[in-house]
């Protein structure tokens, strides 16, 4: 018999990029949905910081747990990245365990259930000792973790010994779904197996199998890779798209963004974001802001990192009179802002999720991680965005600019990019496709 009565969700965030916001997210929604259920959700000191100052955190169901980052004490940062990310891995699962245990012990209620960022796979075996579930939230598409469910096979069709690959034209199609995707498209970690990130991804493609695993994504985005991922994981739940875009009340847009917006033509804006890690090297935010200045076209920039505005010296200066610039910008609302003619991205899932449901069609500017891949499904599958030719130029970027806002190619893309919107929205409604995984979902959360 289930009783939500002593039900408790332990949620495990991976802290870095839009990972624990997208995690807490969920947890929210959760926690709306399953009042007499209790969720603690463990992450690093640091990363709990930023997700709290910009997600409102009224859930009296919801505590929110520190655990150990791995930071050795004293240390001085060599400005890579990399390095926060490798002490953390180092950190686990010992520091997700040891505080479960003490939160435990202070609550008088073991965990019934356990949601882990799916990256965190060591979770699998946690759930597995203790005889719970494991929910496992991929904070991507279907088609990226499509291919590490292939990682073997793609390695040992694609690379040679040393991981590199061979044929960078060559196209997946051994892989259902996958026929646009290129070798040139996969992110370094499915290739190879260098360093504790990669180790973490590769163990994470022999565990996730054993998971409920729950995406950010609808039912129809991706049919063949959907229906192939159903066949290989014990469970999948579609559950998105979500966050929807909320009608903000004047206070909740202190960047001013929205009010800027409306009083710009409709279909005109671009609006820029690169996602909450990346920043694109200079030669790249040189050539979008001279082909924005040349057009004259009404940008509005989300430009988180203060110290990196020099690389484009004076174009927000000079630009002032037909562009705003903000560290954040409430993202989901923005792209859903009729002012908005298109997204210039880095394509990370979540920023395709927003551009989807605002139905905006979108500039590639793809680096790292899965946005290639999903930069191929904007182009050639479902054909909402472009890419830049001439590796970002300047040139390319001026004909990108003008095929979305001017041409009648935009305009096509704006009608493809509808009817998906129309497809999320259908999947987001009572008894659409998403609202019934997502009863799935909170089916487990409550179960003890
Ligand atoms: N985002 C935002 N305001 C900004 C910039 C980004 O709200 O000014 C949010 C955006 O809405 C999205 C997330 O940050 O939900 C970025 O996630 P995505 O998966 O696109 O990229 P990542 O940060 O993981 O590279």
């Amino acid at each position: 018999m289930s009783t939500e009565e002593k039900a408790h969700l332990a949620a495990f965030a991976f802290p870095f990029g839009s990972h624990p916001t997208a995690l807490f997210h969920l947890v929210q929604r959760l926690a709306a949905a399953c009042p007499q259920v209790h969720f603690s959700y463990f992450n690093i000191e640091s990363s709990n910081k930023k997700v709290l100052s910009r997600l409102d955190t009224t859930h009296s169901n919801i505590k929110i747990y520190h655990v150990d980052d791995g930071v050795p004490e004293g240390h001085v940062s060599s400005g890579n990245p990399m390095e926060f990310i490798e002490f953390f891995i180092k950190a686990t699962p010992a520091n997700f365990s040891k505080r479960l245990e003490q939160v435990e012990k202070e609550m008088g209620t073991k965990a019934t259930c356990l949601l882990s960022d799916a990256f965190l796979w060591f979770s699998g075996d946690m759930a597995q000792e203790r005889g719970i579930p494991w929910l496992a939230y991929w904070a991507a598409g279907p088609s990226s973790i499509s291919l590490h469910l292939y990682i073997h096979g793609i390695r040992a069709k694609l690379g040679n010994d040393d991981g590199q690959i061979q044929n960078l034209d060559q196209t997946l199609d051994f892989i259902p779904g996958m026929s646009a995707i290129r070798a040139s498209d996969l992110p370094v970690e499915i290739l190879q197996i260098n360093g504790l990130f990669s180790h973490m991804l590769y163990n994470m493609s022999d565990t996730i199998n054993r998971a409920y695993v729950v995406l950010n994504s609808f039912d129809g985005v991706d049919s063949v890779v959907e229906c192939d991922l159903k066949s290989k994981l014990k469970r999948l739940l579609n559950i998105g798209p979500f966050p929807l875009p909320k009608a903000l009340k004047c206070t909740e847009d202190q960047s001013g963004c929205l009010s800027w917006l409306s009083h710009q033509d409709a279909a005109s804006v671009a609006y820029i974001s690169f996602g909450t890690i990346l920043t694109p090297p200079q030669p790249e935010l040189v050539a979008l802001a001279e082909a924005l200045e040349e057009k004259q076209v009404p940008y509005l920039w989300s430009f988180a990192d203060n110290s990196k505005r020099i690389l484009i010296q004076g174009f927000f200066e000079r630009t002032g009179r037909i562009g705003k610039l903000v560290e954040w910008a409430p993202q989901t609302e923005v792209l859903s802002h009729p002012s908005v003619g298109v997204f210039v991205t880095h394509c990370g899932w979540n920023s395709t999720l927003e551009s989807i449901l605002g139905g905006v069609p979108m500039i590639c500017m793809p680096f790292f991680a899965d946005q290639m891949i999903n930069r191929r499904l904007m182009e050639n599958v479902w054909r909402i965005g472009v890419g830049v030719q001439g590796d970002f130029s300047k040139s390319g970027m001026v004909e990108a600019l003008d095929l979305v806002l001017w041409k009648d190619e935009g305009n096509k893309m704006r009608e493809n990019i509808g009817r998906l919107k129309e497809r999320a929205y259908m999947a987001v409604a009572e008894k659409g496709s998403s609202t019934e995984d997502f009863k799935s979902l909170t089916t487990k959360a409550k179960d003890i």
